[in-house]
């Protein structure tokens, strides 16, 4: 099953030629924040999926291209990140001509996992502001875990029942030295969609094959084969250190290919299974306000490697 955030937060089921409100299923969805529609679907999907997929067949659906998608999550409590989880990646960082040349990259062993804040999510079709225009961005084609329970401590082998869904995801990085919450953090540098498909239909999570392009040019082709961690081992560690919610994300760590990102360019990706995914780079980067102060001079200019 594919579910989908569209227009004004509204939730829906995806079929092949369009898709069906299901909004007023949700329970007590009228009073509720829009955003935390998905978020309950997910929590009451075991027990109400039957009733669901019966209005796939009964409803009208709405074509895919009257809709306007949005983050599949709009607002998960927490997206957690795998900070170096393909060899070839880690290779690439430190390697000659790497972003961090002559660094040791480490990998999750060494660096642990890192938070991203929900506020930057965005969705398909959204414009994304670069915050500087004299510092590198990347673009990191990953695959998204959406949680599906409310677990804490879960071991690798219990780990598979919690994945609700996978979805596409770009973890957009600005590179230097601060900590990857700050570089990582920026507001839509956490593109997600184009739905969630529901792990029933992704048979074999260690074996997803997914490219990213860049105004065309194939810049990243990826296979989760290639995962150091498997996705069940990020959820096993993910959940030893935090409570894990419906609606949560993992991302999962992106292949080699990282390259960097400018304004106007426009960023596609494609994972097998799920879907494809494309953002736009705002024409201009942002603009700090003029009076911000000497201070923030520094933060405009990258200065050395990551810890
Ligand atoms: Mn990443």
């Amino acid at each position: 099953m594919k579910l989908a955030v569209f227009d004004e937060w509204r939730v829906g089921l995806v079929a092949q030629d369009g898709l069906v409100d299901i909004t007023d299923r949700v329970s007590g969805w009228e009073p509720v924040w829009p955003y935390a529609w998905m978020l309950r679907l997910i929590g009451e999907f075991d027990s109400r999926r039957l009733e669901w997929a019966n209005l796939l067949g009964s409803r009208t659906r709405i074509p895919l291209a009257k809709v306007r998608l949005r983050p599949p999550v709009p607002m998960p409590s927490k997206i957690i990140a795998a900070p170096v989880n393909y060899v070839l990646h880690q290779k690439e960082m430190g390697g000659a001509g790497g972003v961090y040349a002559g660094a040791q990259i480490k990998t999750i062993e060494d660096y642990g996992l890192f938070l991203k804040p929900s506020s930057s999510i965005a969705g398909p079709g959204d414009t994304i502001t670069l915050p500087f225009s004299g510092r590198r961005t990347d673009h990191e084609a990953e695959v998204g875990i959406v949680i599906g329970k409310t677990v804490r401590n879960v071991t690798e082998a219990q780990a598979l029942e919690v994945i609700f869904g996978l979805t596409g995801l770009m973890d957009l990085s600005v590179r230097g030295q601060e900590d990857r919450p700050y570089r990582k953090g920026f507001d839509g540098f956490c593109p997600i969609g184009p739905w969630i498909v529901t792990r029933d239909e992704m048979p074999d999570l260690d074996q997803i094959a997914f490219r990213l392009w860049v105004n065309g040019e194939l810049r990243q082709e990826g296979h989760t084969a290639d995962m150091i961690y498997s996705m069940c081992r990020l959820v096993s560690l993910a959940s030893y250190q935090t409570t894990l919610y419906p609606g949560d994300i993992i991302a999962s760590g992106t292949p080699a290919g990282v390259g960097e990102v400018r304004p106007g360019d426009r960023l596609h990706l494609a994972v097998q299974g799920i879907g494809e995914l494309s953002v736009a780079v705002a024409p201009e980067p942002a603009t700090p306000p003029a009076d911000m102060g000497s201070w923030f001079e520094k933060f405009l200019v990258a200065r050395g490697v990551p810890q």
